[in-house]
C-alpha cells in the first residue's frame, strides 16, 4: 500500500514528446482529435493508445509504471509517469497534456488494479486502495480535464469499469464497489456534460492481459471462461475497438451508455 507518496508532492516525469514524425494516419478516425489514455504501459490501455494512433490520435499516456515510456514512443506520443491516487500530479499532468498536445479531444481512463479477496479478508486498506485506484483515479483525471474538453466542443470520456460491475463475481466486494461506482459517476457526468463532453462505459468481461494471466490459469482459468457465451478470454484489442468507436465521431449520439464487451457473460 503506498497511499503516502501522494503527500509527497506532485511527480510528473516526460518519458518522451511527440514529433511530426510519428506513426499517426492523418485521414482516419481519430484524426485530429487529441487524447490522454490512462493505463496506457499494459493490457487494455497500451492496446488503446496503439489502435488510437493507427487511426490518427495524437496521444499522452499516463501510467504509474515506467514501462509507459515503451508505448509513448510506439505511439509517438508524450509519456507521463504518474500515479493517479496523487491528485496534484494528475492535475499538473493533465495539465501538460493539453498544453503539449494543444488541447484534449479526448480522455480514455483504463488504469486500474484488480482486487481479489473474500469480505473477511478486505481490511480497510484494500478496500480504500481498490477505491482509490479504480473509481478516484478516474474521478481526479476528469475532473483535472474538464476545463480543456470543455473547451474544444466536442470532447469524449471513456471509463473502463468492468462486468463485475453488473453482475456478482465471488471474492470481488471492493472491486465490484469501484468499478459500480465508476458506472454511476460515468452516468451522471454525461447528463451533467451533454451536449458537449459525451460520457460513457465500457464493461469488459475477462481480456487476456497481464491483469488476468497473474490471477488465473489451469483449472482457474477454464471456470473464468465457461462463464462466457464465446467460450474464450477477450483481447485487449476487441476492447479497444470499443474505445474507438466511443471516442470517434461515430458515437456522436451516444452518451451515458454502458457498453458491454464481454463475449457474452453468463450468471452461473
Ligand atoms: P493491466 O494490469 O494489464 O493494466 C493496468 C494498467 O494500469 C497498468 O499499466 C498499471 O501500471 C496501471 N495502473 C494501475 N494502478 C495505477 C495507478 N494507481 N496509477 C496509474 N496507473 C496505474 O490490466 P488491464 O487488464 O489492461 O486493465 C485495464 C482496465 O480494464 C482496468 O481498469 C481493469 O480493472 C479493467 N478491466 C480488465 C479486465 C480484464 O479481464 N483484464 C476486465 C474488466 C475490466
Amino acid at each position: 500500500m503506498d497511499l503516502g507518496q501522494s503527500r509527497q508532492g506532485p511527480r510528473v516525469t516526460s518519458v518522451t514528446t511527440g514529433t511530426d514524425t510519428q506513426p499517426h494516419r492523418s485521414g482516419g478516425r481519430l484524426a485530429g482529435r487529441r487524447v490522454l489514455v490512462t493505463g496506457a504501459a499494459s493490457g487494455i490501455g497500451a492496446a488503446i493508445a496503439r489502435r488510437f494512433a493507427e487511426e490518427g490520435a495524437r496521444l499522452a499516456v499516463l501510467d504509474r509504471a515506467d514501462d509507459v515510456a515503451v508505448v509513448a514512443g510506439e505511439v509517438d506520443g508524450l509519456g507521463l509517469v504518474v500515479d493517479v491516487i496523487d491528485g496534484g500530479a494528475v492535475t499538473a499532468a493533465v495539465d501538460r497534456a493539453a498544453g503539449e498536445l494543444g488541447g484534449l479531444d479526448g480522455v480514455v481512463n483504463a488504469a486500474g488494479i484488480s482486487v481479489i479477496a473474500p469480505l473477511a479478508d478486505t481490511d480497510e486498506a484494500l478496500w480504500q486502495r481498490a477505491l482509490e485506484v479504480n473509481l478516484s483515479g478516474p474521478y481526479r483525471v476528469c475532473r483535472a480535464a474538464l476545463p480543456h474538453l470543455r473547451a474544444v466542443g466536442a470532447a469524449s470520456v471513456v471509463n473502463v469499469s468492468s462486468g463485475a460491475a453488473l453482475q456478482p463475481l465471488l471474492n470481488r466486494s471492493a472491486y465490484a464497489a469501484s468499478k459500480g461506482g465508476l458506472v454511476s459517476f460515468t452516468k451522471v457526468m454525461a447528463m451533467e456534460l451533454a451536449p458537449a463532453i459525451r460520457c460513457n462505459v465500457l464493461v469488459p468481461g475477462a481480456i487476456d492481459t497481464p491483469m488476468v494471466s497473474g490471477s488465473f490459469s489451469g483449472a482457474a482459468l477454464d471456470t473464468v471462461v465457461s462463464r462466457y457465451a464465446m467460450q474464450r478470454l477477450g483481447q485487449a484489442g476487441e476492447v479497444a475497438e470499443a474505445a474507438l468507436f466511443l471516442t470517434s465521431h461515430e458515437s456522436s449520439f451516444v452518451t451515458g451508455a454502458t457498453l458491454a464487451v464481454d463475449g457474452g457473460r453468463t450468471y452461473h
